[in-house]
């Protein structure tokens, strides 16, 4: 698929033409607090396939998993842009929260399905693990 997004300002930029190989909604509480919501919409390409605007500014957490998360915003105006997971190294996930078109996004699993607030709930469609079956 062709894939496009960006910041608020659009100082921050990212596009490709890759297949995603997976699209997750996570609900650790670290995604919850970075993203504004409950969880954080991401898909997940090959590094490599998305090129990005130089210049996000990158923040590393310690996911519960013990891997390092490394979660990137706009530096001028703090919009999500993606995030790393040592886990998952050949990976990058965009934050669908970005993406110009937000029909590109159609989420196949949620994960850390416990911690999801009564008020964002786990759509009862998708497939839900109490924790993270992988690298997050
Ligand atoms: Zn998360
Ligand atoms: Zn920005």
């Amino acid at each position: 698929m062709r894939v496009t997004g960006g910041c608020l300002y659009g100082a921050i930029r990212f596009e490709g033409d890759s297949e995603p190989r997976f699209q997750v909604a996570c609900y650790c509480t670290d995604c919850r607090r970075t993203s504004g919501a409950g969880h954080a919409a991401m898909m997940g390409f090959a590094v490599g396939a998305i090129r990005i605007t130089p210049g996000a500014r990158e923040f590393t957490s310690k996911a519960d998993s013990g891997n390092d998360i490394v979660r990137a915003f706009c530096p001028t105006c703090g919009s999500g842009i993606y995030s790393l997971t040592a886990g998952m190294p050949n990976l990058i996930f965009l934050r669908a929260s970005a993406l110009d078109d937000t029909s590109l996004y159609t989420p196949q699993l949620a994960v850390w399905a416990a911690r999801a607030p009564a008020w964002d709930v786990v759509p009862s469609h998708l497939p839900a693990f109490v924790e993270a079956p992988i690298g997050n």
